[in-house]
């Protein structure tokens, strides 16, 4: 049996109870809304690259180049909660080419830009840290310092977004 939310399956019990309740009282889109009342304005891969790039050269400028950095509507948020992992191995020709890119879901177009951030920084955390370990979440929080609070909010917002379909609207 799936979990009754499953993006918040590792946090506290008495977290989830107050997000289930939230839930089922049709309160967690507003209560988002009310935490974030504003959406980015970052729509396009090309906006996207920028944020990423900026990122990148102000935190990790010593890190691996990124060849790709694009939205996905393709990555399943069920199964990747979090963005697809940004190491890619792939054959070109008789050579094994090794290649970062960053994929991120759709979702996060329309969403407040601590969301976006922290999606980003996860991914980049990724450049330095396949796994996700101490010194993996160390880097995230060296990005943003915030990191462990935002990606209990993303994964409200994935709740809430599989609940009713649609959290923040476009303004
Ligand atoms: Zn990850």
């Amino acid at each position: 049996m799936q979990h009754p939310l499953p993006y918040l399956a590792h946090y506290a019990e008495n977290l989830q109870s107050e997000i289930q309740k939230l839930l089922d009282q049709n309160k967690l889109g507003s209560w988002l809304r009310h935490r974030y009342p504003t959406t980015h304005k970052i729509a396009k891969d090309n906006d996207l690259r920028n944020y990423v790039m900026s990122l990148k050269n102000h935190y990790l400028k010593q890190s691996q180049p990124i060849s790709k950095i694009k939205y996905d509507s393709e990555i399943h948020i069920v199964n990747h909660a979090l963005g697809l992992h940004s190491y890619v191995s792939r054959v070109q020709g008789k050579k094994l080419k090794n290649k970062n890119e960053i994929r991120v879901s759709s979702l996060f177009k329309n969403t407040p830009e601590a969301f976006l951030n922290m999606i980003v920084v996860h991914e980049l955390a990724h450049l330095r840290e396949k796994e996700h370990n101490k010194a993996f979440y160390k880097l995230c929080q060296y990005m943003l310092p915030d990191y462990h609070q935002i990606e209990f909010d993303v994964r409200v917002y994935l709740t809430e977004l599989e609940h009713s379909g649609s959290v923040f609207t476009a303004c």
